[in-house]
Parts: structure tokens; C-alpha cells; sequence
């Protein structure tokens, strides 16, 4: 198995170290095995590390003893220094881009520094774009940029791919999905169009309740399968980062099954995952009577298991009339504050309820969705370090107002922009499509698309200081695409415009 057939399997390799057996100890051949079988078994209890073994027979010396044993440590784990710290470089030249087009960190406020990268107001329109370009990539992150014909004569690397012109960006960095779901909902979607009503759908046993029996009779090999297919097709749409939520459990036992697919993912898919505890989606039927009891249930019971677990890094909830309220929302995301959780909030998508101006005041990393948000909303995430992440999927399928977000950027907040991806409210993978929806409906301009889908996603889940943008220091997750400006991605829409994808310096698709 060559190492790009291994990525393609859904295995990163972040290193490989050569033992030379006769540097440190002599070995006869057949105690090879041995020591083969040693650092086996000392690596393979962490679920992250795999192991390849290649065992090379040529004598490098005249002492037939001497044996040289290399063996690649393949670690499918987004942080490296967890276990190992290489020396070995692997690097990859990607040269002969014709347009590149990025958007540039720059260090926030100074209470923020070293902690969000992101670009507010007018700012999320600057981009950099650059012509004739090459990158170097060495262990996976870009380490020199530069004209292409001068770095083609001046770096050596590993490996060299042409990008034959085309149009690089940065990977799209999905901060808002609700990927793991068993079944569908198309059945809901005919109904909804031959005009049945959102009463008349629930009465047929659809809406949530539909996904959330489906989710809890699924089992995780099934979810994994599902899930595992929808992640290959969202990368080949130019997602290279996504947010997952759990939430379609509604108890203990599945929500943690969610997560548990989701962690499992995240060690063995190529994309880079974040993972999202969402147990307060709704209330689940057998507790819609004593939501109180369900409230104690995720604060004393699901949240905890959630953190000593290590299966989640935000806590969202629905604050929303009818679901959770801004006061059962403060007790749920207070709970999950103090346990270490970065919070995240669904906040202002049917009504005005005051949950954006919750989110600020907690501190949250995001507030989501804000199709109703109001100015004194708005005045609250601006003057933060907040970002407003616009849904456009969803008021799009469900022909709801788009988010003000025009006035947003204006007020000088950070704007990021996602799927929402989920079976009832906006089936889609594609943050092309967003970046459309975006400059027609929403007022944004490409630039900025480019911006909130880009760097402004990656700040959303605290990744924009490793990536989110073409820059030296960050990981290199690129698109190609054979646009020739990337105006067009958006402009020419309903299309895939992707055709390779370059995931942490590997190119994957
Ligand atoms: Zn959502």
C-alpha cells in the first residue's frame, strides 16, 4: 500500500521514522520481528496510532547483522505533538498556480491575541490574491509561498504536483452541521411542496421525531457507514473542516452513540472534525411534559459523560420559543461553561428571544442562525469577539428570511458562514451554494463569502489560527478548482467546481 492509497483509505500520515537497528542495538535478523512487534504493541492501544511496517532486507553494511528496519508510524490524530515529534519532512511542492485567492489572518484585539484569527466588518473583504503562484508544504503545513518558476528552480521536495494553472483557495471550513442522522426526510419535502402543513407532516409521524427514532434504531457501524459517505461527499465539495452536532438522540445513550460516531470519524477520516454536544436540540417525547427533568438530565447526566469522555468540544443548545427558553439556556450553557465547554448557540431563528444577546453575554464562540435578530442583537455581537454564523441553506429551503447580515459586517462584527446540513431544514453539503446564497440574498460580497466561509468558519470552532487560509504556518488544506477567478465559484452555481482537494498537504481528491 503506497502512502497516497493509505489516505484514500481515510489514514493520515504525519511521519515516518527509520530505525536503524544497528545504530543503537545489534540485532540478528530474526530479532527484527521482535522489536517490530514491541513498538506494536506499545502504540496500538491509542485508537489514533497505526502502524506500517516496512522491513527492508539489503545489508547496509558488511556485517550481515546489520539490518535496517523502517517503520512508518501513521498517527490519525488532527494535534502531532500528542504523541511523537518527528524529524522526518515530508514536503510537496504545488506549483503552477494561476490565481490564488485567500483571505489573511491578522491577530484580533489584544485580550484575544493568540486566540482568534478572524476578520470583522470591513475587513472580511480583503482578500489576497496573487498570480503564477507555488506553495511549499512540508509535514503538512505551508511553509514558503512564492512565484512559481522561482521555487520551482529553488525547492526540493518529496513530491511535486502541477496544479496546471488552476485556481487555488483555501478548504471550506463547515462550522454548522448536523451530519449524523439516520433516514431522511424526502418524503416531508414532497409533502411540503404539494402544500401539506408542518402540523399535518408532524401528524404523519415526520418532523424531528422522525429522525430521532431513526437515529435512536440505528446502530453505530450504520451511522459510521452514513456518516463516512457523507464526509467523502462534502470533501469532494471543497469541505476540508466540518462541526458535527449530536442532538437527533434525545438520551443519554444515543446522544453518546452520536458522539462516539463522531469521534471515530474524526481519528479516521481525512477531514479535519469538530465535535458539538447539541443534547438540548428538543424535547424528547417522554420527557414533554417535565422538561425540567430533561434539563436536569443533560446538566447532571449527559454533560458530565460528555466531558469525562472527551467526546465534545462546544455545547449548543436551540434557544428558541417552544424549545429552550433564554433562562433554561443560561442554566444549560453556564452548567457546560463551568465543565470547560466552548458554548455555541442557536439563537434568533423563529423569533427575536433575546438569545443572541445570551450568547455575547456568555461569552459564546458563535451565535447561530439570526434570521430575526434584532438591532439591539446586532449591537451586542459587534461589540464582542462573537461571531454571527449565517444559515442561508435553511431560509432558503424553508423560504424564511435570510439573516440581516449585511447590517451585521456593517455594525463591524464577524460574519461566518455554513451548511446547517440536516435532514429537516437544509440538506446540503455545499458551501458553494452558501457563498451564492450569500451575495444574492444576503448582500454579502464575494470577497466576504470568501472570508466567512474560509477564515471567519475556522474562528467559529477556534481552528483559524492553523488554518482557514493560504498562509506560511498553516495547514495546508487547498482547493483547486478550474475557475479562473474565484468569483466564479459562487457566480456559476448548482455546479462543483472542485477538482482536487489537498488535505493537511496530501492531496486526496
Ligand atoms: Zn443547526
Amino acid at each position: 500500500m503506497d502512502d497516497e492509497s493509505i489516505v484514500r483509505k481515510g489514514i493520515r500520515i504525519i511521519g515516518i521514522w527509520t530505525i536503524k537497528a544497528f545504530d543503537t542495538i545489534r540485532l540478528k535478523s530474526s530479532e527484527i520481528p521482535m522489536l517490530i512487534h514491541e513498538l506494536v504493541e506499545g502504540l496500538k492501544h491509542s485508537r489514533r496510532v497505526f502502524l506500517k511496517i516496512e522491513y527492508s532486507k539489503h545489508n547496509t553494511t558488511k556485517n550481515a547483522l546489520a539490518k535496517c528496519v523502517k517503520v512508518s508510524i501513521l498517527l490519525c490524530y488532527r494535534d502531532e505533538s500528542i504523541f511523537f515529534s518527528s524529524s522526518a519532512m515530508h514536503s510537496l511542492l504545488l506549483y503552477n498556480i494561476g490565481h490564488l485567492a485567500t483571505p489573511q489572518s491578522q491577530e484580533d484585539t489584544p485580550q484575544h491575541r493568540n486566540k482568534t484569527y478572524r476578520l470583522s466588518g470591513a475587513a472580511m473583504g480583503n482578500i489576497h490574491t496573487d498570480q503564477n503562484v507555488a506553495l511549499l508544504i512540508e509535514n503538512g503545513t505551508i511553509t514558503r509561498i512564492g512565484d512559481s518558476a522561482t521555487l520551482e528552480r529553488e525547492v526540493r521536495a518529496d513530491k511535486r504536483f502541477d496544479a496546471k494553472g488552476m485556481t487555488a483557495l483555501p478548504g471550506f471550513v463547515d462550522s454548522h452541521t448536523h451530519t449524523i442522522f439516520g433516514g431522511n426526510r424526502a418524503n416531508e419535502f414532497a409533502m411540503r411542496s404539494a402544500g401539506r402543513t408542518y402540523q399535518d407532516i408532524a401528524a404523519a409521524g415526520g418532523g424531528i421525531l422522525s429522525t430521532m427514532n431513526a437515529t435512536r434504531s440505528a446502530t453505530h457501524e450504520e451511522l459510521l457507514a452514513i456518516g463516512r459517505k457523507r464526509l467523502d461527499a462534502m470533501l469532494r465539495h471543497g469541505t476540508t473542516t466540518v462541526e458535527i452536532k449530536s442532538g437527533y438522540g434525545l438520551d443519554t445513550a444515543s446522544d453518546l452513540k452520536i458522539l462516539e460516531v463522531i469521534q471515530e470519524l474524526a481519528q479516521t477520516h481525512p477531514m479535519t472534525i469538530v465535535p458539538t454536544f447539541l443534547g438540548a436540540h428538543a424535547f424528547p417525547p417522554e420527557f414533554r411534559e417535565k422538561r425540567d427533568q430533561y434539563i436536569e438530565l443533560v446538566c447532571q447526566e449527559m454533560l458530565p459523560m460528555v466531558k469525562e469522555r472527551g467526546l465534545a468540544v462546544f455545547c449548543d443548545i436551540f434557544c428558541e420559543q417552544n424549545y429552550f427558553s433564554v433562562e433554561q439556556s443560561e442554566h444549560i450553557l453556564n452548567t457546560a461553561r463551568e465543565l470547560g465547554f466552548a458554548l455555541k448557540l442557536h439563537a434568533d431563528q423563529l423569533s427575536a428571544s433575546g438569545a443572541s444577546e445570551l450568547g455575547v453575554r456568555l461569552g459564546a464562540v458563535s451565535v447561530d442562525h439570526l434570521e430575526c435578530t434584532t438591532a439591539s442583537g446586532i449591537r451586542a455581537i459587534a461589540s464582542s469577539a462573537t461571531i454571527a454564523t449565517a444559515l442561508p441553506g435553511a431560509s432558503l429551503f424553508l423560504n424564511h428570511p435570510y439573516p440581516p447580515v449585511r447590517d451585521i459586517i456593517n455594525a463591524g462584527a464577524a460574519v461566518a458562514l455554513a451548511t446547517d446540513f440536516n435532514p429537516g431544514s437544509s440538506m446540503t453539503f455545499s458551501m458553494p451554494m452558501m457563498m451564492t446564497l450569500a451575495a444574492t440574498q444576503m448582500r454579502m460580497t464575494p470577497e466576504e463569502a470568501l472570508t466567512a466561509s474560509t477564515l471567519n468558519g475556522a474562528a467559529a470552532l477556534c481552528l483559524a489560527h492553523e488554518r482557514g487560509s493560504l498562509e506560511v504556518g498553516k495547514r495546508a488544506d487547498i482547493l483547486l478548482s478550474e475557475v479562473s477567478h474565484f468569483y466564479e465559484v459562487s457566480y456559476h452555481f448548482g455546479m462543483n467546481h472542485i477538482v482536487h482537494v489537498i488535505k493537511d498537504g496530501k492531496v486526496i481528491v
